[in-house]
């Protein structure tokens, strides 16, 4: 690789499990452009807990995937620091606090970041990369999509939509260095398990809602705030309610490991 990051001695594809993913993500894109209707619409693969070498065989496909999705700070930080910098990172999983400068500070192509719930994340992410344009030139703001807690369940992240203008609010008027890209959502997995091609899905109307509600008292497009919405279980129904860009994970790489320290540590160096 010419950017001097992914190694091609030490990083291994293996052409069958290469032939797997690009079958798994041809499939999702296929369904995706049969329910978009002709609008655009991103796939974000999902690849938390996965290994690097995963990654690194869809990017190189004909697909030539460059939208990669991780939950965990640390990891997302180490497989980036491995794979080529024309993978565009998001971050999509909770976000804590004290990880937020490192993280905008220490990826320079960390693209989007999809859970923002509170404008001390939002500054801390605002410091990041502002140090970061102090070493070198960013061509881009960082994006960034507030969280929303569709489903008022206590364990989801988000913040509730009544508060989802003045979250927004504060992003474009004080983080000169982070671009609101949207509104993001989860949904309760009982709403997403009973919905059929007939009816709608509830958290799906609910951020549609809000975006909606945001963009009018913002004074800006609709269009120009995406919706983040829908997963593996959900991203047909997500699509056809609106949604711009969708993260899939079990989908395309398979069931994940559970959590734990030292799989992920040997996940990420693909000795799996
Ligand atoms: C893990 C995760 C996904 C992907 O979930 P799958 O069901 O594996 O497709 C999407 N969004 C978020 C926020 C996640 O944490």
């Amino acid at each position: 690789m010419s950017d001097g990051t992914a190694d091609d001695t030490t990083m291994r594809v293996d052409p069958q499990r290469a032939q797997v993913l690009v079958e798994n993500i041809s499939s999702v894109l296929q369904k995706i452009e049969s329910v978009a209707n002709g609008r655009k619409v991103r796939l974000i693969a999902v690849s938390k807990l996965k290994p690097a070498n995963d990654i690194l065989a869809l990017h190189r496909s004909p697909h030539k995937i460059v939208h990669f999705g991780e939950n965990y700070a640390q990891e997302l930080t180490e497989k980036a620091s491995l794979l080529p910098r024309s993978i565009k990172w998001h971050m999509i999983g909770a976000l804590q606090t004290n990880k937020c400068k490192p993280l905008a500070e220490q990826v320079p192509n960390l693209w989007c970041v999809s859970s923002v719930d509170s404008v001390k994340k939002a500054n801390a992410l605002e410091k990041g990369r502002a140090a970061l344009a102090e070493k070198q030139d960013l061509p881009e703001k960082l994006r960034v999509q507030a969280q929303i807690n569709t489903s008022g369940e206590e364990e989801k992240s988000g913040v509730e939509p009544k508060d989802a203008l003045a979250l927004c609010k504060h992003i474009r008027d004080d983080c000169p260095h982070l671009q609101l890209a949207g509104l993001m959502t989860i949904g309760a997995i009982a709403r997403s398990k009973a919905s059929t091609p007939e009816t709608e899905n509830e958290d799906f109307v609910a951020l549609r809602e809000t975006r909606d509600q945001v963009a009018k008292e913002l004074g800006i497009n609709e269009a120009d705030l995406e919706l983040g919405m829908g997963m593996s279980s959900d991203f047909e129904a997500a699509i056809r309610q609106g949604s711009d860009e969708v993260r899939v994970g079990t989908t395309i790489f398979g069931e994940r490991p559970a959590k734990k320290d030292a799989e992920v540590k040997a996940a990420v160096a693909g000795e799996k």
